[in-house]
């Protein structure tokens, strides 16, 4: 294990997680962004539910690319450049992360999980999820042993997992 383990932040908070107090979950963010929507709207989510919100919305942008792009465009270049004015517009905050909630659920990936990698505690409590404490993920061979197992399963969402896998341990790129 590198001595940046995880390489990235946590996907809620942003900030640096040690391992014994971080996890990769894995939950139908569905029923959790429906159930949150009417607070999240009208601003009555305290700062930490609010920031999971927005951290989902981002993420299923980010792991599911039905929301990313319109399908009518062409080209790998436009494409492109609407997945760049989407990660730009995420920085402007809640206005237009309220025109994404809409669009995520208005056509919901009822059968694939979100991932993420976060702080236990950034997640708020009750929240039916799939948890893997990172320190039974902190080395290649056990990403990988994660990897088969997870593949079987019928909600498995592998861009959220490859995601993952990039935020735990960086890429270097093929030789
Ligand atoms: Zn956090």
């Amino acid at each position: 294990m590198g001595k940046n383990f995880p390489v990235s932040g946590c996907y809620v908070c942003g900030n640096r997680i040690l391992n014994k107090d971080g996890s990769v979950i894995a939950f139908n963010y569905v029923r959790n962004l429906e159930e949150l929507k009417e607070d999240y709207v009208n601003g009555k989510l305290d700062e930490k539910n609010e920031r999971f919100v927005d951290s989902l919305i981002f993420q299923c942008y980010s792991q599911f690319p039905e929301f990313s792009f319109n399908r009518n465009l062409r080209t790998g270049d436009e494409i492109g450049l609407e997945i760049l004015d989407n990660i730009l517009e995420y920085d402007f905050g809640k206005s237009r992360n309220l025109e994404k909630l809409e669009n995520i659920l208005k056509n919901p990936v009822k059968e694939k999980f979100l991932f993420l990698l976060s702080h236990k505690v950034c997640v708020p409590e009750g929240f039916g999820l799939y948890w893997i404490d990172l320190k039974r993920i902190d080395s290649a061979e056990r990403a990988l042993e994660w990897t088969f197992h997870l593949s079987e399963k019928n909600w498995f969402n592998y861009k959220g997992w490859i995601k993952i896998l990039e935020s735990l341990f960086g890429r270097k790129g093929v030789s």
